[in-house]
């Protein structure tokens, strides 16, 4: 059997990168890591070819090879699904789906041949038993969590690492947490599952071993969900990364209680971990209240940012406008927040209802919902009626990211986060051709090329990193190869 994995194109959001990737000659910034996962549970005797749209097109040689097309996406990337799907129909070849977009909204895709939803560790095997049975059904569904300590190792030789800035690995799956908008508790429920240590010391045995160095993503929905087993594994890390003298920077997602846990920050910082991303979501305590976010309450998000700044980690903020409690006065209460805390990438968005989510229901109940969600909450699109008038609320959040990503308020941010930031290893300790490579590009492109405001900050930016945080003066060039691109999609 010849399987064609097909990985959907994601459009240009804050998170593709896509001009901070261009100044450093890759492709994509993060990997297919669900369809490595898949790869790794199909029959050994099968042959696998993986395409990610992100990187490369697909082919139609490549479609008229297979016997069978997998394609697996997220909501983000349903426009680039349909052309898979059209694709793949027009060559006759049966079509297989699975992964976030099908999971939520199985009915619109009557066009798909078969669906394994939810997770594969369940619903792959049933499908692989009837497939040899010759007995296919059109869905194969399931609500058990499979033990993730059962799931095999990627395979990460389908990819050409060279075009990814970073590589994926996955140590948990679950949030305790149950926020209102939020997809993961029906997706990946509240108890979460992790892997075992050695299991993951041998994920990143492999990927050393492929010769990767740099960044890593563990793309957990909550990698301190289950905080003792986090703990645990991090002792275990912390030796392997010291014997191999820290060949991966880690990053990944948590719930802000990090802040409130001393030795869990102290062992990340230690373990690699140079940032976290937090859903911050809002200043205003009334909506925090309405999601159900009651994690955030109960702290000072500004100080916890802070805290985990001098910890050693950047904190990477989602933010979120549109709640029905959201007081008149919320965009300028954002860029204040924002500004103060001094998060450097911060995602705001419009709220979305996604399908599946407590939020969906509500808004379905109360008669509110309008078109499907597109998936990506910056694309200044709301999916329901929101309390505020929507005009008041596109013009409000159009205003706040002009402003927040203008080279002057931007720049600011970058010192105030700079100022705060103490990491554990010097950033110019990890310089090697691909730094020197960036900085030469953020040279060209944002102190020579640039409008002349953004040269301005550049320079004086770049005098001040290197002067008064040399300590973090490789942060500082990546921070603002990072502005560039969030302008560029600004169109600023
Ligand atoms: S803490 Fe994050 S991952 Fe957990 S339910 Fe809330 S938004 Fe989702």
């Amino acid at each position: 059997m010849k399987v064609l994995l097909a990985y959907p194109a994601i459009p240009e959001t804050f998170w593709s990168f896509k001009y901070a990737l261009k100044l450093i000659k890759k492709r994509a910034a993060h990997v297919p890591l669900g369809m490595l996962t898949v790869a790794a549970m199909l029959p050994k005797d099968w042959e696998v070819r993986l395409v990610d749209m992100n990187v490369e097109p697909l082919s139609d040689q490549d479609l008229r090879w297979a016997d069978m097309v997998w394609v697996g996406a997220m909501v983000i990337q349903k426009a680039s699904v349909r052309e898979v799907i059209a694709r793949t129909r027009a060559m006759g070849k049966p079509l297989v789906a699975g992964g976030p977009l099908f999971t939520s909204t199985p009915e619109d895709f009557p066009e798909v041949d078969h669906m394994v939803l939810n997770e594969a560790e369940i619903t792959l095997p049933l499908f692989l038993r009837d497939l040899a049975a010759g007995k296919l059904q059109r869905i194969y569904t399931s609500t058990e969590k499979p033990d993730v300590a059962m799931t095999p190792l990627p395979r990460w030789d389908l990819l050409n690492m060279k075009h990814y800035a970073s590589m994926s690995v996955q140590y948990s799956r679950g949030c305790p947490f149950d926020c209102e908008f939020c997809d993961i508790v029906h997706l990946n429920g509240r108890r979460p599952r992790v892997k075992a240590n050695e299991q993951m010391l041998r994920e990143f045995d492999v990927l050393y071993n492929l010769g990767w160095r740099g960044r890593l993503f563990i793309v957990d929905d909550n990698f301190i969900g289950n905080k003792v087993k986090a703990k645990s594994f991090l002792r275990t890390l912390i030796p392997w990364q010291e014997a191999r003298k820290f060949p991966f920077g880690l990053y990944t997602e948590s719930s802000v209680n990090l802040a409130q846990d001393e030795e869990l920050m102290l062992l990340m910082s230690q373990a690699g971990f140079d940032s976290v991303f937090l859903g911050l979501e809002t200043p205003a305590e009334e909506c925090l209240a309405e999601c159900g976010k009651h994690q955030n309450r109960s702290i000072d998000l500004a100080e916890a940012v802070r805290t985990i700044q001098r910890n050693g980690m950047e904190v990477m903020g989602g933010f979120i406008i549109g709640f029905d409690n959201d007081p008149a006065n919320i965009f300028e209460r954002q860029i204040k927040f924002i500004q103060n805390a001094g998060v450097v990438k911060a995602m705001i968005g419009l709220l979305q209802a996604i399908p599946g989510t407590r939020l969906y229901q509500r808004l379905q109940k109360e008669g509110r919902l309008l078109d499907d969600c597109s998936g990506d909450n910056c694309d200044g699109s709301m999916n329901f009626i929101p309390k505020m008038d929507l005009e008041v609320v596109k013009q409000g959040y159009h205003d706040v990211l002009q402003n927040l990503y203008s080279p002057r308020e931007y720049y600011f941010r970058v010192l105030e986060f700079l100022k705060n930031y103490k990491p554990r290893r010097p950033t110019l300790a990890r310089v090697g051709w691909l730094e020197i490579r960036a900085f030469l590009s953020s040279i060209l492109y944002l102190g020579i090329l640039d409008k002349w405001s953004g040269k301005i900050y550049y320079w004086r930016m770049l005098f001040k990193a290197f002067f008064f945080h040399r300590q973090c003066f490789g942060e500082a060039i990546t921070q603002m190869i990072i502005g560039y691109h969030f302008r560029k999609l600004l169109g600023k």
